[in-house]
């Protein structure tokens, strides 16, 4: 059983807001989480959506519609920030007020978070308590091979962060290859559209023959046939839209091959929603730990001391 993620976010208005403008949540929000449902249902597969909340307040049916078909709303951030943006405070601000957000507009407990592009690193390693501490069973937000180049050596499976006081979070890592200058994260974003598909396949058929399980993560946005461009705002000054516009036809590469691949992996294997893939583990007892010391550091045996 492998772990589907997909995050639910509107890529006009967070592009827009990297740029420092402002736009409401557009239309594409919500279409594109209809199609991911739509997808979804046709092959009967119930998957982990991470939210941006401050986008899921504005259309809360669409995300009450998400958990009413049976699938996991999690927690992708109240904004979007980048992790190195927040200090433990304004992190922990901005995760309860996505939780208190997500839990009032579907009913239902959140148990897991991701960070925007998989970037907490080693400097961010207090956020392990904060997420322990908001409640939260799991978290995915961490690339492994980025903290390799910290010469910290990670599992490059589901593990536990042994925290002080006996407290703990299970972390699902995501794995990625070095490709040239590119880090392509399996199975997803630029990688899932542009690689060979024998770049994941040979993932999934390695994960299976471990007894371990693989993540798969895709954007809501990544399954709009239609061009992203059309999303791009009228009222930003020239420039920025020139940004946008190429920022949206380097996303549109590979997107409709992307698509396709996904029907074939949704067919071919079983897919899970986080929690369920996380249980699974539990109860098989077999988790690597790493240790989180009081100073937020994160001592790793895994493979050799190397924190
Ligand atoms: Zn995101």
């Amino acid at each position: 059983m492998h772990a589907l993620t997909i995050d639910a976010e509107d890529w006009a208005q967070l592009m827009c807001s990297y740029l420092g403008h402002t736009m409401p949540v557009s239309e594409q929000f919500v279409s594109s989480i209809e199609r991911t449902l739509n997808m979804l249902g046709q092959h009967d597969t119930r998957a982990t959506f991470f939210v941006v909340a401050s986008q899921a307040i504005k259309q809360p049916a669409i995300v009450r519609e998400i958990a009413e078909c049976g699938h996991e709303v999690a927690s992708h951030g109240w904004t979007h920030a980048k992790m190195h943006e927040f200090t433990p405070d304004s992190f922990r601000e901005d995760l309860r007020r996505s939780i208190d957000t997500l839990e009032e507009i579907t009913g239902q407990e959140v148990y897991g978070h991701r960070c925007p592009f998989f970037a907490l690193m080693p400097e961010q390693s207090w956020a392990f308590e904060i997420l322990q501490e908001l409640g939260l069973e799991y978290d995915s937000s961490l690339t492994t091979l980025l903290w390799q180049a910290q010469k910290i050596a990670l599992p490059d499976e589901p593990f536990v962060c042994a925290l002080p006081g006996g407290r703990e979070i299970v972390e699902v890592p995501a794995l990625a290859r070095k490709v040239g200058p590119v880090t392509a994260r399996l199975i997803g974003g630029r990688g899932f559209r542009v690689m060979p598909s024998s770049f994941y396949l040979s993932h999934l058929r390695e994960r299976e023959e471990q007894g371990l399980p693989a993540m798969m993560y895709v954007h809501t946005y990544e399954t709009t046939p239609d061009r992203l461009m059309r999303y791009v705002p009228s009222h930003l000054p020239i420039r920025e839209r020139a940004k946008l516009v190429v920022a949206a036809k380097a996303f549109e590469v590979g997107m409709g091959r992307m698509n396709r691949a996904l029907h074939r992996l949704l067919d071919q294997y079983e897919w899970a929603p986080m929690r369920d893939v996380v249980a699974e583990r539990r109860q098989k007892g077999t988790m690597p730990r790493v240790v989180v010391t009081t100073e937020g550091k994160v001592v790793s045996d895994f493979a050799g001391v190397l924190a």
